[in-house]
C-alpha cells in the first residue's frame, strides 16, 4: 500500500529549512538542526505516508479538511474529467458549468427559498471576509445605520484582516489597527441578551461557530445557544452569520451543525471540507433577502467589489460536487453514526487517565484536555505536554496537532472502525508514555 520510498528526505528537509516559510510555525524551532520535519508524500483513505515510508492515520483530517479520505476514486475522477476540459477560466464576467452545478447542489441541501445564493472564494478566511463585506454593503444599500458586528470571545473566523477583526487578531497577540471591521465581542448569549435596545439596533450581524468553537480548543456551546442567537437576531433585526468552515460536511454528525438546532442562518460560510479536502475553495451562501438590495439597480453601489483571480475555480468546484455525491453514494452520514458511538465509548478510557482533565465530543470531533496539574508536574510550560504527546503518537502511527494543551482528534469521516480503534489506542498509549503517572505522584524521569 505504501508508496515506494524513493524520496531523498535529507535533501528535501534541507531545502525546506533553507527556502520555505511555514504558517503558524515558530521558524527558529522549525529550522533548528535537531528538528526532523515529516515530509508527507502520499495518502489513501484515512492514511498518509511520509518520505521514509512510515504510515500514519490522518488524525486531524489534514488540518480539518479531509472528509472522504485521500485519493478517493470518485473525487479523483471528477477532477481529472474537469482537467481534461479546462483547469481554470475567469469568473469575472464569465461563468462555468462546474461552478453553476455546484451552486445548484449546495442550495438543494437547504429548505426551498432559504439559502439560495452562492458567492465563491478561496478558503475559510476569504469566505468569512466576503460574508462581512456582503453584510456591510447590504445594510448600506438599505440606508441602515447598522455598522457593528458581534462575535463570540474565543471564536476563530480566519486570519485575513477583516475576518481577524472578529477576534482572531487578539488570539495571535496583535491588533490590526485601522484594517478592522468594527466588532465587539461577547462571552455568551446571556451577555448578548443584556444588550440595550439602543445598542442592538446598531448591530449588523452576529457571527458564530455553531455548536463548537474550533480553534479556541474545541469548546462546546451549551445546548440551545445557536437557537437563542437566532431568536435574538430575529428580535433585533441583525443578520446571523454561521461560520461552518470547520463544522460543515458531516463533522458534527449532521451535514451542517445548524441542523442540530433547526437554525437557518442568513449567511453561511463553508470551506475546509467543501472539496472533500482536495482543493482550496470556499463559499458564502446567503438568503435571497440578503442578496436582494444588490439586484435592484445595476450600478457601482450595488456591485460587490470583492473576488479573486481563482474565484469559481472549475477544478475546486468539480471536486466539491463530487464530494457531495459521495455523501449520497456511500451513505456517509448513516455510516458515521456508528463511528460516533464507537468514538464515545473509546474516549471513556482516555478520560479516565489521570493526565486528562476533560474529554469533549461533538459528533465526530473530539478533544482531549491535558490537565494543568500534569503540565505542572511534568515541569513543562503550557502548551508543551500536549505537543509531546502528539509527537509520541506519531511513533504509534497517529498524526495530529494540538491546540495549546488540547489534543485534537478529528480523522476523516471515512476512517474504518479498525483504524479508529488503532488511532484511539495510539493516543491512549502516547498519553501514558509521556506522562503516565498519576498527577499526585512524582513524575517519572523526564
Ligand atoms: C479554519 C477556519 C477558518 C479559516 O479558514 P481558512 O481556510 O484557514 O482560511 C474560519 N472559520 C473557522 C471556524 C475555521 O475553523
Amino acid at each position: 500500500m505504501a508508496p515506494t520510498n524513493n524520496w531523498d528526505t535529507a535533501r528535501l528537509v534541507a531545502a525546506d529549512k533553507k527556502h520555505v516559510w511555514h504558517p503558524f510555525t515558530p521558524m527558529a524551532e522549525w529550522c533548528a538542526p535537531e528538528h526532523e520535519p515529516i515530509v508527507l508524500v502520499g495518502g489513501q483513505g484515512a492514511l498518509v505516508w511520509d518520505s521514509e515510508g512510515r504510515e500514519y492515520i490522518d488524525g486531524n483530517s489534514s488540518i480539518w479538511t479531509n472528509i472522504h479520505g485521500h485519493n478517493h476514486a470518485h473525487i479523483n475522477a471528477a477532477i481529472r474529467r474537469q482537467l481534461g476540459r479546462v483547469a481554470h477560466t475567469s469568473f469575472l464576467g464569465f461563468t462555468n458549468p462546474a461552478a453553476i452545478e455546484l451552486a445548484e447542489s449546495i442550495v438543494a441541501l437547504f429548505p426551498p427559498d432559504s439559502l439560495s445564493r452562492v458567492f465563491f472564494s478561496d478558503d475559510g478566511s476569504t469566505g468569512m471576509e466576503a460574508a462581512l463585506r456582503i453584510t456591510d454593503q447590504h445594510w448600506r444599500l438599505k440606508g441602515s445605520p447598522r455598522r457593528e458586528f458581534i462575535a463570540f470571545r474565543g471564536g476563530y473566523h480566519g486570519d485575513t484582516a477583516g475576518a481577524a477583526s472578529l477576534g482572531a487578531g487578539e488570539m495571535f497577540g496583535g491588533a490590526l489597527g485601522g484594517w478592522q471591521f468594527p466588532a465587539r465581542q461577547v462571552a455568551s448569549v446571556a451577555e448578548l441578551e443584556q444588550m440595550q435596545d439602543a445598542d442592538a439596533v446598531k448591530i449588523q450581524a452576529v457571527v458564530i461557530e455553531p455548536l463548537i468553537q474550533g480553534a479556541a480548543g474545541m469548546r462546546l456551546w451549551p445546548e440551545g445557544t445557536l437557537a437563542a442567537v437566532r431568536r435574538w437576531c430575529d428580535r433585533t433585526g441583525a443578520l446571523l452569520i454561521a461560520d461552518e468552515v470547520m463544522t460543515g460536511f458531516g463533522r458534527t454528525g449532521k451535514m451542517f451543525a445548524c441542523e442540530h438546532e433547526n437554525v437557518i442562518a442568513d449567511l453561511l460560510v463553508l470551506g475546509k471540507g467543501l472539496t472533500g479536502g482536495y482543493l482550496p475553495l470556499a463559499i458564502t451562501v446567503v438568503r435571497e433577502e440578503v442578496f436582494e438590495p444588490f439586484c435592484v439597480t445595476s450600478d457601482v453601489a450595488t456591485t460587490l467589489f470583492y473576488g479573486h483571480s481563482y474565484t469559481g475555480s472549475a477544478l475546486g468546484c468539480a471536486a466539491a460536487k463530487a464530494s457531495l455525491e459521495v455523501f449520497h453514494s456511500e451513505r456517509v452520514l448513516e455510516h458515521l453514526q456508528g463511528k460516533i458511538a464507537f468514538l464515545r465509548s473509546k474516549l471513556r478510557a482516555i478520560s479516565a487517565l489521570p493526565t486528562v482533565s476533560q474529554v469533549r465530543q461533538c459528533g465526530f470531533i473530539a478533544a482531549i484536555d491535558i490537565s494543568a496539574g500534569a503540565v505542572e508536574h511534568a515541569n513543562r510550560s503550557s502548551g508543551q505536554l500536549a505537543g509531546d504527546i502528539c509527537r509520541a503518537a506519531r511513533k504509534h502511527g497517529f498524526l495530529t496537532r494540538p491546540i495549546r494543551e488540547v489534543i485534537v482528534f478529528m480523522p476523516p469521516l471515512s476512517i474504518t472502525e479498525d483504524q479508529l480503534d488503532h488511532a484511539l489506542t495510539a493516543v491512549y498509549t502516547a498519553i501514558t508514555e509521556v506522562y503516565g503517572a498519576p498527577v499526585m505522584a512524582r513524575p517519572s524521569a523526564r
